[in-house]
């Protein structure tokens, strides 16, 4: 193993998106909830862009919208009278408040102008107003997607019952997962008797169906009153370890509500989809369901048919450090070296959650990259001449200039479409993701062939 935390003195294109992005989109998967940024209606325009481009799907960001003498002077009032505006145009249930890069800059005190704006005289029935810290200088997408839902759930749940659900409640964190993911992990839940409350989940949001008329707030979402609930579930699980400074959500739930936390990778590959299905298992009390068990089998039939197009070749995975740690472990099991995994984050818990992840780690030359600019990445790439670029829309250039196949994972994906619904999760997301490998590689041989096999 050989880390590379590169030592340059600028950034040419960082493996990473801005910081309040995340936290808008954690933010979208909320019921009747609109995000809003502490800024330049610059920085809303830009993650519009950014999150329209891969979801294709309508989305508002509203912004306090700093001008020069909110720069200076400071834009607590701006902010203010934003709230105000949206609560009046859009009645919503919960808005979520994220800083920029600007508004950490000049030190704004948010919680203080939030605060203010509750004890205002004359001013009732605020909706719920989570406010996420993300100056994108200190953090990734992924950092501010984690601080949003650790800011709901300190903001909002508490130890209540929900009303009229008998069946066991359990939370679930699932970080940036597709929409399909999404909808998949609450059907595994619901497959298993468990009531699921999805913090976020922007399935529906995010990736709904067509209107007659344009929705100010799209339905779906988790519902703020489910939110409230969340510290009287029998369990939180929690996908990922790396992408959270401090207590995570479901550590926090744990520390306040004695909700146990279930903290793994996020389930892609047998071996952490059964530990999954194990968990799920063990908080319904009952067994897993044959669907899933044949599921299981099926995938394992598939492992031992495409094995010849797999074995020994290598890889290299980008992205968030949580969906990187997850595809290298799943890329192990099937025989795959990750040569490089990447990533924009700067954690420490990386390359622990990289050895944890990634089966005999220590006898494998792993070349983990910190930090990552997509010119590291590529240096790298042309040195190890892996057979395969997992990751991102971004990495095309890469592809294109290497010759090295790029499979579409993560996000942004802006050049195919349904970058924003690709099932990976589970025994069945495992056995797309599985054929895609499989077929890539394939697809690869063919290309590279003079001779142009139809039959491989
Ligand atoms: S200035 Fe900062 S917050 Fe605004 S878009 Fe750029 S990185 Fe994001």
């Amino acid at each position: 193993m050989e880390t590379n935390i590169p030592n340059r003195d600028f950034t040419q294109n960082a493996c990473k998106l801005c910081a309040p992005l995340g936290a808008c989109l954690a933010y979208k998967g909320v019921k009747g909830a609109i995000p809003f940024l502490h800024g330049s209606q610059g920085c809303a325009t830009y993650i519009r862009r950014y999150l329209i481009s891969h979801f294709r799907e309508p989305l508002d960001i509203a912004a306090s919208n700093f001008s020069e003498a909110s720069t200076i002077f400071g834009g607590g009032e701006a902010l203010k009278t934003g709230l105000l505006n949206i609560v009046r145009q859009y009645s919503p249930e919960m808005i979520g408040v994220a800083s920029t890069c600007l508004s950490e800059t000049i030190g704004e005190d948010v919680p203080l102008a939030l605060r203010e704006l509750r004890i205002s005289k004359g001013i009732t029935g605020l909706p719920s107003m989570p406010f996420a810290s993300t100056p994108s200088y200190a953090g990734t997408h992924a950092d501010g997607f984690q601080a949003a839902v650790l800011s709901m759930v300190k903001t909002i749940a508490g130890a209540d019952k929900p009303e009229s659900i008998e069946q066991p409640v359990v939370n679930i964190l699932p970080g940036m997962l597709s929409t399909a993911d999404l909808r998949h992990l609450r059907e595994i839940s619901e497959d298993f008797g468990l009531k699921p409350v999805i913090l976020p989940d922007y399935s529906e949001t995010l990736d709904g169906g067509p209107w007659a008329e344009y929705q100010k707030l799209p339905s779906g979402g988790t519902s703020v009153e489910e939110i409230k609930c969340m510290g009287a579930s029998v369990m939180s699980v929690e996908f990922g370890k790396v992408s959270t400074s401090g207590l995570s959500a479901a550590e926090y739930l744990e520390k306040e509500f004695h909700v146990t936390a279930r903290k793994m990778e996020r389930p892609i590959g047998v071996k952490a989809t059964d530990l999954f299905m194990n968990e799920l298992s063990h908080a319904s009390g009952k067994p897993v369901p044959e669907k899933y068990e044949k599921e299981r089998a099926r995938l394992i039939d598939s492992y031992v048919d495409g094995h010849k197009y797999v074995a020994g070749k290598t890889a290299a995975v980008f992205g968030e450090a949580d969906m990187v740690t997850a595809i290298c472990g799943f890329l192990s099991e099937i025989g795959i070296t990750p040569v490089i995994a990447a990533s924009g984050d700067m954690s420490s818990r990386f390359v622990a959650a990289m050895k944890e992840a990634v089966s005999d780690f220590d006898e494998k030359d792993i070349r983990i990259i910190d930090s990552a600019d997509f010119r590291d990445i590529e240096e790298a790439v042309e040195e190890l001449s892996p057979d395969i670029l997992i990751g991102s829309s971004k990495g095309f250039a890469m592809s294109r200039k290497t010759g090295v196949p790029l499979l579409r994972a993560g996000m942004p994906i802006h050049d195919r479409m349904g970058g924003a619904r690709i099932l990976q999760i589970g025994y069945r997301g495992t056995q797309a993701f599985f054929d895609s490998i499989c077929n890539t590689l394939i697809e690869n041989m063919q290309e590279e062939s003079e001779i142009g096999y139809t039959y491989i």
